[in-house]
């Protein structure tokens, strides 16, 4: 239940999505016999197209968790894409390497490990995508850390910002993720209202902002 769509919308919708076969198909048997989080059909099914008709190459991506949003990223890409995904839990880490090498894609994807929040600050290059896919209350300083070096034109797509609708519903609030919740109405305002970003939130799996750079964004100090 994701609490952002009725129930019967979600099932519908994900009964019109072609299964998976192959590596992704066995990567959504590890995860869910192992309450692995990767992305929802209909999530994947939006990274699909956006790289498609954005002819994205170079992704930037935080949350690997085990390779799996990575890899269906790699697949819509084509070839000469490249992408470098952070993930700090280092068993996760190692898992997604492996998924990685088994899927023939280690030339392509490069994944870090650490906290993002360090990580990123050494991360060189320009990328024409960023997924944000990690620790909630950490969505700006991803933001910040990471938004100049999204090309101008670029998308910069996070996933779960709807956080199980507890930003928009009050009832629904678990006590202790009010300060996660307080940070990402933050930054869906902001992400909302800057003048160098288009952006939209969808309600789509736990909720999906994507912001296309109009122009470098500016931090007031
Ligand atoms: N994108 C993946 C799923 C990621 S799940 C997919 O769809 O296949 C979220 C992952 O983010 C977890 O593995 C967690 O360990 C990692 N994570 C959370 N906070 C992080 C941080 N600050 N830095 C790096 N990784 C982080
Ligand atoms: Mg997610």
């Amino acid at each position: 239940m994701s609490q952002i769509n009725h129930d019967y919308i979600n099932s519908y919708l994900t009964g019109l999505i072609p299964q998976h076969e192959g590596v992704l198909k066995e990567l959504e048997a590890y995860a869910k016999e192992h309450n692995t989080p990767i992305v929802t059909p209909d999530v994947a099914g939006l990274l699909k197209v956006m790289i498609k008709s954005v002819q994205v190459k170079n992704i930037l991506e935080v949350g690997t968790a085990i390779g799996y949003s990575a890899i269906l990223m790699g697949l819509s890409a084509g070839q000469n894409f490249s992408i470098t995904t952070i993930e700090r839990d280092e068993e996760n880490a190692a898992i997604a390497v492996q998924n990685i090498k088994n899927a023939g894609m280690e030339q392509n994807i490069r994944v870090l490990t650490g906290d993002a929040s360090e990580v990123l600050e050494n991360v060189e290059g320009t990328f024409d995508m960023i997924f944000v896919d990690a620790a909630k209350g950490q969505y700006m300083d991803f933001f910040q850390k990471s938004i100049g070096k999204l090309k101008v034109g670029g998308i910069f797509v996070c996933d779960n910002v709807l956080f199980r609708g507890m930003v928009a519903e009050r009832t629904l609030l678990i006590r202790r993720k009010i300060t996660i919740v307080k940070r990402l109405k933050k930054f869906l305002q902001y992400i909302s209202d800057n003048e160098s970003l288009q952006t939209t939130i969808i309600p789509m799996g736990d909720g999906v902002s994507i912001s296309y750079k109009l122009k470098e964004v500016v931090f007031d100090e």
